[in-house]
């Protein structure tokens, strides 16, 4: 993973500094980033997102610091933007020309929309079920996207021949090490979120945080952002427990959990909706599984019929709609509130790690009323059918 001379940049990297900067991206904390000279970064204004209050349901109900940190914010509605901000920012410093990445979501249009931006050349393996605002997004980026029937890490077994057979630069989760550290702003930012108010408020960290855990790139750089502001001054020893959660039927992480092991094995017919979280087989899994343990967290898996109870329950406390993998985030938290895992006075943080705009395919509309007034059924009849719409959100 890549270091910094922290210990060097104590004295003039401080949080008034950086709060008196201009610069409205995470590109902000650029000295704990992989650029030289910050006009370099290949950035759209990624990070630097809401932290918004909310009013949960049910057990949540009675949470009075319950927070959402909302990533749909970020350029091409993820929070994966950061990640190849970062990383496309050091492959463009190396001289890339071609970059090259699996990916079953999210990933694929993040990657095509940075690498445009840097005038790069982006191939994309992508199960053959992904999504089509997936697909559609990275082709209309410029990207080269391959469909595989398979999974995730069929697509990087490819991935990996491509790489080696044209020496393109490889953007998979966790093998090059700049994602993390441009996923590892969410950490220095919640810091901020945080702070003590004023003007110069010390930095502080909230007490739990629910991440909906695919290849894990955000929990590990969020670890790693906490040890770097201790050792930089910015925070003490504690940190938030931090929750994995995951699909029931793609649970690597937390079954290795459960298991007590250090290593996850390969989850076996791995599948969810939740395309984010249809990870089987994780690289970084026992950093994750460090981290978990070491902050006293925990982590469990949500059925994909809760998480999608979850996503409408969440969209409507946030007003913003909410991705699946959030709605997993949002029902494991109700869970362990239900299990007094989690108490009304902690400071909570759920992670909404994308737009729902994307997974419309996931909400049939149902039986809804269809007026024709060109043919007289227009008005009256509807106006029949209001007081029936009315109780049933009562
Ligand atoms: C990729 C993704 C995740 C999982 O993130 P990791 O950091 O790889 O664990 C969660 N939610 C969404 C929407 C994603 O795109």
């Amino acid at each position: 993973m890549a270091e910094y001379r922290l210990q060097d940049l104590a004295e003039r990297f401080t949080p008034a500094r950086v709060r008196a900067r201009r610069e409205r991206s995470l590109w902000r904390f650029a000295e704990v980033l992989p650029v030289e000279r910050l006009e370099d970064a290949v950035s759209m204004g990624e990070g630097m997102t809401p932290l918004v209050g909310v009013r949960g349901r049910g057990p949540l109900a009675v949470f009075r610091r319950l927070f959402v940190k909302d990533e749909s914010f970020n350029p091409t509605g993820s929070f994966k933007a950061r990640g190849m901000s970062a990383a496309i920012t050091r492959a463009k410093a190396l001289g890339t020309r071609t970059v090259v990445l699996p990916s079953a979501g999210n990933a694929g249009g993040a990657a095509a929309s940075y690498a445009a931006r840097a005038g790069m050349d982006c191939f994309v393996f992508m199960p053959e079920d992904t999504p089509t605002s997936n697909v559609v997004e990275a082709t209309v980026a410029g990207a080269c996207v391959v469909l595989v029937k398979g999974l995730i890490n069929d697509c990087g077994k490819l991935v990996r021949q491509a790489v080696e057979r044209f020496g393109w630069f490889d953007l998979s989760t966790l093998k090059e090490p700049f994602r993390v550290e441009g996923k590892k702003t969410m950490g220095y930012e919640l810091a901020f979120d945080f702070a003590e108010p004023g003007e110069n408020g010390r930095l502080a960290l909230p007490d739990v945080i629910f991440y909906p855990t695919g290849g894990g790139t955000g929990l590990i750089g969020m670890w790693k952002a906490f040890d770097e502001m201790q050792q930089l001054g910015w925070i003490d020893a504690r940190r938030p427990r931090m929750v994995a959660v995951q699909a029931e039927n793609c649970a690597p992480i937390v079954r290795a959990y459960q298991l007590g092991q250090s290593h996850a094995e390969v989850f076996p017919n791995a599948s969810t909706v939740a395309s984010g979280l249809r990870v089987p087989a994780a690289i970084g899994d026992f950093l994750m599984l460090h981290a978990i343990r070491a902050s006293q967290g925990t982590a469990l898996a949500i059925s994909d019929r809760d998480l999608m109870a979850g996503t409408t329950e969440m969209s409507q406390a946030l007003g913003n709609f909410v991705c699946p993998e959030a709605g997993a985030v949002w029902w494991a938290a109700r869970r362990l509130a239900e299990e007094g895992w989690i108490t009304p006075g902690e400071r909570i943080v759920l992670f909404n790690t994308g737009t729902g705009l994307k997974y419309g395919h996931l909400f049939p509309t149902g039986n809804l009323t269809v007026l024709d007034p060109a043919k007289g059924d227009g008005f009256e009849r509807w106006a029949h059918e209001v007081a029936a719409c009315h109780s049933s959100k009562a």
